[in-house]
C-alpha cells in the first residue's frame, strides 16, 4: 500500500522505536506499528498495514483505553494527530461512511388473481342426507388460503327465508389433518369474501369470518339461497383475506 506516511509513523521507525533504547519506547506489550495502524483505522475507517481482520483491536483497545498505558497512549495519540492532519490536507482517505443499511427490496406484492377451484363432490355424501360435502381442488402455484385443503360442507338447516328458500347453507373448513396448522392460523380471525357457482352457472358470494376450531380453520355459514347444493361446480376466493377488527 502506498500512502503519503508521516516519516516518524513509518513502519521503519516504529520498529526503531521499539527496540531497546529507542528514543519513546512503548511499553513493549504492542508494536508502535499496531499503535499506529489503530489510529490509522480511528481516522480513515480503513485499514494500513494489516489486512481487514487481521489485527485484533479488543486487547490493543483494552491496553490503551481500560489500562491506559501512557507510554503507548502516547505514541497512539501522536499517530491520530499525525493522521488527523495528513487527513484535512487531502493527503488521506476521508472516513468512508457508514454503510448504508441493507436496501432489502420490499416483497414484491402481486395483484390478487381469483382462481376458480373446481369442486368434487365427496361419495360420502348420502344422496337423501342433509348434508353434501365436496373437496376443493388445488390451484396451481397458489399461496394463501388457496393453497390449503378446502373442504365444503352444505347443510339442510329449518331456517328459511326468501333469500334462502331451501334453508341450506355452506360452510368452508380447511381440516387441520390436511393443513399446516401455521398456515391456518395465519388466517384465524381473518375476513374472506368467496364465490361459489354451481352447475346452473349461478352464483352466490359472501363475506365470512374464518375461525380456528379444533378440526380446522372454517367459515361463519351461509345461505345456498337458489344454488343446488348437489351440484355445485367451483369456489372462488375473491381477494386477500383481511384481519379486519370485528365491527
Ligand atoms: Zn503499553
Amino acid at each position: 500500500m502506498t500512502h503519503p506516511m508521516d516519516p516518524a509513523l513509518s513502519p521503519q521507525t516504529c520498529a526503531a522505536e521499539t527496540q531497546e533504547g529507542g528514543r519513546k519506547p512503548t511499553c513493549k506489550a504492542f508494536t508502535v506499528l499496531k499503535l499506529c495502524e489503530l489510529a490509522y483505522r480511528e481516522i480513515t475507517k480503513t485499514p494500513l498495514y494489516y489486512p481487514e481482520g487481521q489485527l485484533d483491536e479488543a486487547p490493543l483497545r483494552e491496553h490503551l483505553f481500560a489500562q491506559k498505558c501512557e507510554p503507548c497512549l502516547r505514541w497512539y495519540r501522536n499517530a491520530l494527530r499525525t493522521y488527523q492532519r495528513l487527513q484535512r490536507a487531502g493527503k488521506l482517505p476521508a472516513p468512508s461512511p457508514q454503510p448504508a443499511s441493507v436496501l432489502v427490496p420490499a416483497p414484491e406484492v402481486r395483484p390478487f388473481e381469483p382462481v376458480d377451484r373446481p369442486v368434487a363432490l365427496l361419495s360420502m355424501s348420502g344422496s337423501n342426507s342433509g348434508e353434501v360435502f365436496y373437496s376443493a381442488g388445488s390451484v396451481e402455484q397458489a399461496n394463501g388460503l388457496d393453497g390449503l385443503r378446502l373442504v365444503l360442507t352444505c347443510r339442510r338447516t329449518e331456517v328459511r327465508s326468501s333469500e334462502n328458500p331451501h334453508g341450506w347453507e355452506l360452510t368452508l373448513e380447511y381440516p387441520l389433518q390436511d393443513n399446516d396448522p401455521a398456515l391456518l392460523r395465519e388466517f384465524d380471525d381473518c375476513l374472506a369474501r368467496f364465490r361459489v357457482r354451481a352447475q346452473s352457472d349461478e352464483t352466490q358470494q359472501r363475506e365470512v369470518r374464518l375461525g380456528l376450531v379444533d378440526a380446522g380453520l372454517v367459515s361463519s355459514p351461509f345461505a345456498l339461497a337458489r344454488l343446488d347444493p348437489w351440484k355445485l361446480q367451483a369456489i372462488c376466493l375473491l381477494s386477500r383475506p383481511t384481519s379486519d377488527a370485528r365491527p
